[in-house]
């Protein structure tokens, strides 16, 4: 397999031809921020916030999503970079409701690390505050639509890690939301296994185990990659 040579904010990084910008940056030690990217799930390229620079353009390019190539001169911290990330957060948190000192997932959310991380303490955008419901029917789990960001985590490891396909997208625009089966509760969903995959995966508060405190939401993301590696190692053991 070929090996692409790029810089990555001035460093120089080998990759293979089929890596994407972010596992190049990954392996070099540079972190690129994403939302909606989980290791061991497909990549989407939803949320945006993985975005970067090319060099010799003004072109931006999501890094989960795009391959390195040849002599890319890549930037992932300019000012632009910077503003952009930040313009995004705020309409996420402006999209939906996202009240962390009510959440669940406050102090174990990425969404809300981000934030902090990018010096986010307002949002500059007017909130929507929209009604969305919260599910609560399942026996185990439940899911509050107001801190969802739509990232298709849970969607993607119902359906290729645990092999349910229980979750799935429907709507348009604002109206856009998660659900179960055909739209039914989550505790009518008859593909759920109960699994508490999506329970780990998701980025917010939006998916939760019932009837745990603040201090006991803390994801175990090594989960589910252990469950990648061991299948693609063959490690089960009978
Ligand atoms: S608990 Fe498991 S089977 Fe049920 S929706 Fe979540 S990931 Fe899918
Ligand atoms: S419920 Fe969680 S994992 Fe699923 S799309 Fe919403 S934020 Fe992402």
């Amino acid at each position: 397999m070929a090996v692409k040579t790029l810089t990555i904010d001035g460093q120089l990084v080998s990759a293979h031809e089929d890596q994407t910008i972010l596992e190049a940056a990954k392996e070099a030690g540079i972190f690129i921020p994403a939302l909606c990217r989980l290791e061991g799930v497909s990549t989407v390229g939803a949320c945006r916030i993985c975005l970067v620079e090319l060099g010799g353009g003004n072109r931006l390019l999501p890094a989960c999503v795009t391959k390195v190539a040849e002599g890319m001169e890549i930037r992932t911290s300019t000012d632009r970079i910077r503003e952009y990330r930040r313009m995004i957060l705020e309409l996420l948190f402006a999209e939906r409701n996202h009240v962390c000192s009510v959440c669940v997932a406050n102090g174990h959310c990425e969404l809300q690390d981000l934030a902090i991380a990018v010096g986010m303490d307002h949002s500059r955008f007017d909130y929507v505050s929209p009604l969305h419901q919260v599910d609560v029917t399942h026996e185990r789990f439940g899911i509050d639509h107001n801190r969802c960001i739509l990232c298709a985590r849970c969607v993607r490891v119902c359906d290729e890690i645990e092999g349910a396909h229980t979750w799935d997208m429907a709507g348009r625009g604002a109206q856009t939301k998660v659900i179960t089966d055909l739209n039914q509760p989550w505790g009518q969903a008859k593909s759920c296994t109960a699994c508490g995959k999506c329970v780990q995966a998701c980025p917010t508060g939006a998916i939760f185990r019932r009837g745990v405190t603040v201090a006991e939401m803390e994801r175990d993301r090594w989960r589910l990659e252990f469950i990648v590696t061991a299948r693609e190692k063959h490690q089960w053991i009978r």
